[in-house]
Order: structure tokens, then sequence, then C-alpha cells
């Protein structure tokens, strides 16, 4: 089997080498460029991007933002999974307001925008605290504007009427006041069987994912319950097939959507130690047609973004249960470089790895760590 993904970045490298003891093939389109590589070495092979489609039995993606020629000829050849609307839908924030809508799944109460003046009408309806986000193009908190009171929208239009917003609108939403932030992973396969992965609690800073710690604590059946009809309705929806991630706002035993990602997703990085098959595994096997794997934690895990910098200690690999995973990168500001696996056999035995791994970490760079260590360490099991 051979699988062609689009994008050679992290995503790509963890799903090359949960392929390999499968036995299955993969290379990767570096969308920047045009050109096939191997995604571990980046090493560019001699292959055009049409030849690398006709020898791959399946096509898939590690990211939505493909660029929108590159994903019509994978639609194209029929090999693509997900499908296209699922991509679609996940880089486009208008559409999956829309499959959310559809569906009538609960998500942030949102306008969408194609004029700066709009923007008083939202504050009128949704109130003064507002999220504002392109509704393409954005990540980790790019593309993404606050208001925190009435006063500051002028200068928030201002800056807002450099862009075309009919060419690509603004979402609009209110700023949910949420008790934490939540995700699902879960897989389905060609033949619409759907298996989830426990739900994760993410931790962010400035916008960005900086620990997940799965299975999140204090998770009551009902809302677990919530989250997998979710992502069910999604996944049966878009006839999805591979790994999808879905992101949820908690608020009170609520659960609001944020976003959908149509791909293996950071926040289900701990699953590679943590869980009996990772989400990599699982996704290649959905998309090649293997039977899915068990999604089942084993014990309690804890995953830890490396942020901008790589002046961590490499001894932090003497500390039992803790797992190094790099990407290869060159160190920019909040570029993600590789990320850190921690187990446990309770939530007690994990902040005491993660106190342990502080030690080895320039702290500056790990803003969430001792504190998430410090909450975990008071869980009473
Ligand atoms: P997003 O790119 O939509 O995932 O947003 C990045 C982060 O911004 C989220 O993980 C939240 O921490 C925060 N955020 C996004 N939308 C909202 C919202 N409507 N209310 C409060 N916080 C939000």
């Amino acid at each position: 089997m051979n699988v062609l993904v689009y994008g050679a970045g992290q995503l790509a490298q963890m799903m090359y080498l949960a392929a390999v003891p499968l036995g299955i093939k993969l290379r990767a389109v570096d969308v920047k460029t045009n050109t096939i590589v191997d995604p571990v070495s980046k090493q560019t092979l001699a292959l055009s991007i049409e030849e690398a489609i006709e020898q791959a039995d399946v096509l898939t993606v590690e990211f939505e933002h493909v660029p929108e020629d590159l994903l019509e000829q994978a639609h194209q050849s029929g090999k693509l999974m997900p499908s296209i609307a699922s991509i679609q839908a996940g880089a486009d924030r208008v559409l999956e307001k829309q499959a959310l809508t559809k569906l009538a799944i609960a998500n942030c109460e949102h306008l969408i925008v194609t004029q700066v003046e709009q923007l008083e009408e939202a504050v009128e309806k949704l109130g003064e605290k507002l999220i504002v986000k392109s509704s393409r193009d954005g990540y980790d908190g790019y593309g993404q504007w606050r208001l925190s009171s009435k006063e500051q929208l002028p200068e928030l239009q201002s800056e807002l009427s450099k862009l075309d917003l009919e060419k690509v609108p603004l979402i609009v939403e209110t700023m949910v006041p949420f008790d934490r932030e939540l995700s699902l992973i879960g897989v389905r396969n060609q033949s619409g069987e759907v298996r989830c992965y426990p739900l994760a609690e993410n931790l962010h800073h400035q916008g960005q994912l900086h620990v997940s710690v799965a299975p999140a604590p204090t998770v009551s059946a009902e809302l677990n319950a919530q989250a997998q009809q979710a992502f069910t309705k999604l996944a049966n929806e878009f006839d999805y097939v591979g790994v999808l991630a879905v992101e949820f706002f908690q608020v009170g035993d609520a659960l609001l959507v944020n976003e959908i990602a149509p791909r293996v997703h950071n926040s289900g990085h701990w699953s590679m130690q943590g869980a009996d098959t990772s989400q990599f595994e699982n996704h290649i096997r959905a998309i090649t047609d293997l039977p899915l794997g068990n999604t089942d934690a084993n014990g309690k895990s804890a995953m830890i973004n490396i942020i901008g910098c790589d002046d961590y200690s490499e001894d932090l690999l003497s500390i039992r249960n803790c797992h190094l995973h790099v990407y290869g990168k060159s160190v920019r500001p909040k570029r993600k470089m590789g990320h850190i696996n921690l187990t446990g056999d309770s939530f007690q035995s994990l902040a005491e790895v993660m106190t342990t791994l502080a030690k080895y970490l320039p702290l500056n760079h790990f803003p969430k760590l001792l504190g998430e260590a410090d909450k975990l360490s008071d869980i009473k099991e």
C-alpha cells in the first residue's frame, strides 16, 4: 500500500512512522514547492505530483489549508480520504459553522460579517466581549482579534477594513466564559465504524496549545456522551474516513464545539504512548481499510508541546515514563518544535513526572507546566 499525504510537516512525519510497521509506504506533497518529498528526511523525490497520485492507493492530508487546485486534483483522483467536503469545512469557518448549525450541534453564538459596519450589529446582538476570527487561513491564534469593550470598536474596524471581507468573511463570536477546553479525537472507517479516544483537556497560552491531559479529569458519562454524539454526527455527515478532531468549550455541564480539524491533531499526540493504538496508526488503518485499533487509554497521559525553543536538556530522557518527539525544525518564536509525552498510573504519579520534567526545561517557554502539575496532584481519584 502507498499513501500520499498533502503537507510535509510533523504530522506527516508521525503518520509515516506509524505506517512503517504496517508495511505501508508514505510520501508527502510539500504544498509550498509542489514537490514530492520523504516526510522524514524531507528529501525531494524525483516524481511529479501526477505520478505520485497515480502510484498512491490513498491520498490524505495533514492539514486543512491545502491550496484549492491541489485539493481539487486530489479529489478528482477518487482516492482522497477524508472527503473533500470535510477538509473544506475544516479550512473555512463559514462552512464549519454551517455544518454545525445544520446538524444542530451546540456551538458559540456567532455572526458572519462581510463589512466592518456589521461589527456594530454584532456588538448589539452578541455583547461587547467578542472574538473575531478570519474565516480562512487562521490557526494557533493567528487571524484573530479580541474586543473587550465597545470603545475599542473604531480601532478594530479600521484594522479590519484593510481586509477583503467579501472574499474572506469574518466570524464574530461571543467570548465564551468557558470552564475548560476539551477535545475529542476519534476515527471512522470505510464501513462507518466509529471509535473515540477519551476526551483530552487542553491548556492554551496566547492561542496555542501547550499541554493536553488525557483522559481529561472529572468527565461525567453525560459529558462524554455529548462529545461522542457531536463527533459521530459530524463524521457521518461528511462520510468521514480517518481521524477527526473536535474541539469543545465546556461551560457547566454543556459542551460547545469551537472548531473541527479533519486530520490527526496536536491534542491527540498523547496517544503515541498513552493509548493502545496511536491516532496516527488509526488514521493509517482507517484510510487503508485495515481493522481499527483499540482507542482505550493506558493509564493517564500528558502531552507537553515544545514551542519556540530547543534549549531543553536531553537528559529528560532519563526520566521514567517520559518520551521525547522532535520534529527536526529550526527554532522560530511560536514554532512547534516537538512534544514530550508523559504517562502515569494515576494523576498523582503523572504530576510527579511533570514536576521532575520541569527541572530539565527552560520554564519561560512552558508557562502551563507547573500549574498543571499542581492541579493534577490535587485530584482525588
Ligand atoms: P481557535 O483558533 O478558534 O481554536 O481559537 C484559539 C483559542 O482562542 C481557543 O483555543 C480558545 O482558547 C480561544 N477562543 C477561541 N474562540 C473563543 C471564544 N468564542 N470564546 C473564548 N475563547 C475563545
